[in-house]
């Protein structure tokens, strides 16, 4: 007899190559979700009254006990040089996509929400501050989830119906989302080409869909691996092609991670330019928000459109 090993309700099968023969609309053979994060003045910053300063920049070093204001000026970059360009490309082709933006970041830049509203985008949720939750109380999680949403609501005029955590989550994040009953769907989770259904309240499914490390302009970063345009649209592309093909045969959902101060660069932004051309380029490609992708698979499943639950948290 095997010894059994306990699975820490972990989830290893998934689909087992063969998911739901769902169609995307237009029976596309893959859907391309661009996630711009907007994290700009809400990285943790002593100058902004938080703790310590962030150190994960173009270089890492971290400034203590007192303000960071180069590390300030570089994040600052991203809302001022890097979001014009990046909304511009979107624009010239035609391409929605979905802001990951902090509660704190949209607070302090909220033109952002208002011009990536009117040309179509979803503003998804990233937290408050661009930090991980994976230490946080469950009390403390709960009020950060809600003061993300009021931020979020108050700059694009409509509340997420996304989620996404930086890196680790905590262990109550899911179901605290799932317990609010304003999310459709969260991107917590790495492990998969394809969104899945988990259980949520009263008989509402919640959808994860699965984001990407690899397909991101985080591998610019030190030691990433990208350094010049062409690494990212390269590797980009590769992941584009595999996936599309397969999409002949399944439905498959493509990633992409894109941040105002890192892909925003005049030296990388042609690397987005590049890669957006090749999908562009490819029949059936459908160029889509994470909400559309969501409605979509639950729509494949036959289950009923998604409505906001009562709001606020359960006591
Ligand atoms: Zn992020």
């Amino acid at each position: 007899m095997a010894e059994p090993v306990p699975d820490g309700g972990r989830d290893f099968a998934g689909y087992r190559g063969r998911p739901p023969l769902v169609r995307w609309p237009g029976g596309a053979q893959l859907a391309l979700s661009l996630v711009v994060n907007v994290e700009e003045g809400a990285e943790l910053s002593i100058g902004m009254g938080d703790e310590i300063n962030e150190s994960v920049y173009e270089v890492v070093e971290r400034v203590e006990g007192v303000r960071d204001l180069c590390m300030e000026s570089h994040y600052e970059y991203g809302t001022r040089a890097g979001w014009p360009r990046i909304r511009a490309l979107l624009k010239d082709l035609g391409v929605a996509a979905t802001l990951n933006a902090n509660g704190r970041a949209l607070a302090l830049s909220p033109w952002i929400a208002e011009e990536a509203v009117a040309d179509g985008h979803e503003i998804s949720a990233h937290g408050w501050r661009w930090e991980r939750h994976v230490h946080m109380d469950e009390a403390t999680e709960r009020t950060v989830i809600a003061r993300t949403v009021a931020a979020i609501e108050a700059a694009a005029g409509a509340p997420p119906v996304g989620w996404h955590t930086r890196s680790a989550t905590s262990s109550n994040t899911r179901r605290l989302l799932i317990e609010h009953g304003g999310f459709l769907y969260d991107s917590n989770a790495y492990n998969d080409d394809l969104p899945y259904l988990v259980e949520g309240r009263t008989g509402q499914a919640h959808v994860v869909l699965p984001y990407a490390f690899d397909t991101n302009d985080m591998r610019f970063a030190n030691g990433g691996g990208f350094i010049f345009e062409e690494d990212f649209a390269r590797y980009c592309i590769a992941a584009f092609d595999r996936l599309y093909a397969e999409g002949a045969q399944a439905p498959r959902m493509m990633s992409v991670g894109l941040h105002l101060r890192i892909i925003g660069r005049p030296g990388r932004i042609g690397g987005l330019e590049r890669f957006l051309a090749h999908a562009a380029g490819r029949p059936g490609v459908w160029f889509c928000r994470r909400d559309a992708i969501a409605r979509a698979w639950r729509a494949g499943l036959g289950l009923p459109a998604w409505t906001p639950q009562a709001p606020g948290f359960r006591p």
